[in-house]
């Protein structure tokens, strides 16, 4: 039974960096003219409003995207993750976050391709209405760990893979090692990005390291560390995205983007970040 319904965390920090790290991908998949395919595994809705009651609910993007509205000085790869979600809010205000799909296609050219799993029944419905119709692009009310295999590899051979489960199982953190490594089998010169969430779970700690083993060509592992877990331990702390096949510019964007937000989105005096790389 899926609980998970991202509207409720659309523009949390978890979704800053995240997103930041997409549009690295994507802008340098588009530095070259050969067509590319992206696979959202889990696409979620595809675009939020954030005065919906769901958003509204928590308000957690006024901790992410809108602490960053407004602040000056933002490093290169933070200005150009607000310029792309300043697209969707044309005249200043901050009302529209987009998903990962909504990112996506603003940001591929006609000859790319894009592929969107959802298996909530109401976020599908949505997410169809929004992409079903859209060119080159294909939505799947369906499991995307498994619909990942029918994907890869694209035609053209150029990809990337946007792993963002919410983790609602403790076998998630298994689940989402096995699919990448079942991708990398059938294309192995794709770039995989992975989320994973910060929390006191031995499954979460371990997420780093278990796919570290499944990218001997070169990974990129950034976190990003800002909240409080409650009194219990219990509740999101931060958020780590795992890049597998990184392009060789992402470390130097990601670098200063890192300290820069971990200052702006902390929410305690703790807020930490972590950036590693191996490269062959
Ligand atoms: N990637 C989206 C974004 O950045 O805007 C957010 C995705 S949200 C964190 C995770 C989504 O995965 C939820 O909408 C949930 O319903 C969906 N989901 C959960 N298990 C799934 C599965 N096995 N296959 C496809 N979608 C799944």
């Amino acid at each position: 039974m899926l609980a998970y319904r991202h509207a409720f965390h659309a523009g949390n920090h978890a979704d800053v960096l995240k997103h930041l790290v997409m549009i690295q991908l994507l802008d340098y998949l588009n530095l070259k003219p050969a067509p590319y395919r992206v696979v959202d595994t889990h696409a979620g809705a595809g675009g939020y409003t954030l005065s919906s009651a769901a958003a509204r609910k928590n308000a957690e993007y006024r901790d992410g995207v809108g602490a960053l509205w407004a602040l000056p000085d933002a490093p290169p790869a933070v200005a150009r993750y607000l310029e792309v979600v300043r697209e969707f809010n044309p005249d200043g205000a901050l009302r529209h976050y987009p998903g990962s799909p909504a990112l996506a296609r603003q940001l591929m050219r006609p000859q790319d391709q894009l592929r969107l799993f959802e298996l909530h029944p109401t976020d599908h419905r949505l997410l169809d209405s929004e992409f079903g119709g859209a060119r080159s692009t294909q939505v799947f009310h369906s499991d995307g760990f498994a619909g990942l295999k029918g994907q890869v590899p694209p035609p053209s051979r150029r990809g990337l893979v946007v792993m963002d489960p919410s983790y609602e199982g403790v076998n998630d953190y298994a689940v989402v090692h096995d699919a990448v490594a079942e991708g990398l089998r059938r294309f192995a010169e794709g770039t995989y990005m992975v989320w994973y969430p910060l929390v006191h779970k031995p499954q979460s700690q371990r997420m780093g390291q278990r796919l570290k083993s499944l990218a001997p060509k070169g990974w990129l592992h950034a976190q990003l560390s800002v909240q409080k877990s409650d009194e219990r331990g219990f509740g999101l702390i931060g958020s780590g995205v795992f890049v597998i096949n990184p392009p060789h510019t992402l470390f130097e964007a990601v670098q200063p983007a890192l300290p820069w937000l971990s200052q702006a989105l902390a929410q305690h005096e703790g807020a930490t970040h972590k950036l590693e790389q191996h490269r062959v």
